[in-house]
């Protein structure tokens, strides 16, 4: 018999030593563009909190108005008596701001994607027997492997594609061609979080069309960033209204607190909420954070300068941080990896940057690639010029000093 107290203890000693433990910072202040950490006010770059609706004036007051008119919560699933007129609401400007049928929330995106796969591979759906089959993006999120992991084997294919590689997924679907599977799934992230990229919706329609494959979008960092008017990935890449199953969350761009949906044909959803398991033994969500994404949603769609606001903050930080001799990875989401390569630099740079005003995370082996360490900066409509300008002004202090400037270009 072990003890599970010493195992977990050398765990953590192991985590401290690998340099992989994670530290949490407290911040003493609502998530803002500046936020408090340590009694001092530091230009955050580290949040999801892309259009800056976390501490909105507009979404505060919505999420009061929810707990004055809907209370604090309903201390129910949805179908016993957790159903409140507003979750309803709610499902419907979600469906419409992404051109979908229809939508069912969940608690977080996690539990949404934690319930697609099982709910629909799990049932015999009146076949006795049958196989199906997932492709899944290499850099997909954990939630979107953990959902697939629920998956039965004896029923279920799992199968791993390049990253973005739409050729090596169409190579693995000819091979399967001549199998009788009885659905294909092809899943992606919208954007990916580690390198700010957008998945090539356009091609995966095409490719998921011509295989007649169900293709499953989680667009949690897409959805309210990219776009013309912050409809998400589909938007950006010409594919809005195209996507079988969109998820997203909540807890990013739409007003940070938390919430998750899943979004398609309203056949599809009906039956999502007879048989999605996080979604029928899991509390509905509260009417503040009900009337939070309402509003927040509302914002966005009445007019664009949210998401414009966010195109041109992150424009003008790219350029500059390029300029100052970093190198970046080229692209136009709000993710702007500042590679650095060593793992050391960028743990001594976000600690660095942090004493300078500046609150950023790094990213290392084993998250990314080994030599592939990066500091990740989030930029968001929340900041003003003059607090980038403040976060530029440390980089280059910390840079020169730390002598990391000079390789600048674009990757
Ligand atoms: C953040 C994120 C999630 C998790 O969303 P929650 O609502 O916090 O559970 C899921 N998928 C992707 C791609 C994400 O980036």
């Amino acid at each position: 018999m072990a003890d599970y107290l010493e195992l977990v203890g050398g765990e953590l000693r192991q985590l401290e030593q690998n340099k992989t433990f994670k530290y949490e910072v407290p911040l003493q202040s609502a998530q803002d563009g500046v936020v408090e950490v340590r009694g001092r006010n530091v230009v955050m770059l580290a949040s999801n909190n892309y259009l800056g609706l976390s501490n909105h004036p507009e979404v505060r007051k919505a999420a009061i108005r929810g707990i004055k008119e809907y209370g604090y919560g309903v201390a129910s699933v949805r179908f016993i008596c957790g159903t409140q007129d507003i979750h309803f609401s709610l499902e419907k400007k979600i469906s419409k701001f992404l051109g979908t049928e229809d939508t069912i929330l969940f608690s977080s995106c996690w539990a949404a994607n934690e319930a697609f796969f099982a709910s629909l591979t799990n049932e015999k759906l009146g076949m006795e027997t049958y196989r199906d089959v997932i492709y899944s993006d290499r850099l997909n999120h954990a939630s979107i492997i953990d959902g697939q992991r629920l998956c039965r084997a004896e029923t279920t294919d799992r199968k791993i594609y390049g990253h973005a590689d739409v050729d090596d997924l169409v190579r693995q679907l000819e091979e399967d061609r001549a199998k009788e599977y009885r659905l294909r799934i092809i899943a992606t992230d919208g954007v990916f979080s580690m390198e700010g990229d957008l998945a090539p919706l356009d091609r995966l329609v095409e490719v998921a069309g011509r295989y007649g494959a169900i293709l499953f979008v989680d667009d949690s960092h897409g959805v309210g960033v990219c776009g013309k008017s912050g409809r998400g990935t589909p938007e950006a890449k010409g594919v809005h209204g195209k996507i079988d199953v969109l998820t997203g969350t909540l807890g990013k761009a739409i007003g940070g607190a938390a919430g998750g949906y899943i979004s398609g044909r309203k056949e599809l959803i009906a039956y999502l909420r007879q048989k999605a398991r996080t979604y029928i033994f899991s509390n509905s969500l509260p009417p503040a954070i009900v009337y939070g994404a309402s509003a927040a949603i509302d914002l966005l769609m009445k007019d664009r300068s949210l998401v414009r606001t966010l195109k041109n903050n992150t424009a003008y930080f790219r350029e500059e941080i390029v300029r100052l001799g970093y190198t970046i990875l080229e692209g136009e989401h709000p993710i702007v990896p500042v590679m650095l390569g060593e793992a050391s630099v960028a743990q001594d740079m976000s600690g660095a940057l942090l004493k300078a005003g500046v609150y950023i995370k790094g990213l290392w082996y084993p998250v990314v690639p080994k030599g592939e360490a990066r500091l990740r900066a989030q930029i968001s409509a929340a900041l003003k010029r003059k607090h980038i300008d403040r976060a530029l002004e440390a980089f280059e202090k910390v840079g020169r000093s730390m002598n990391v400037l000079g390789h600048r270009g674009v990757t």
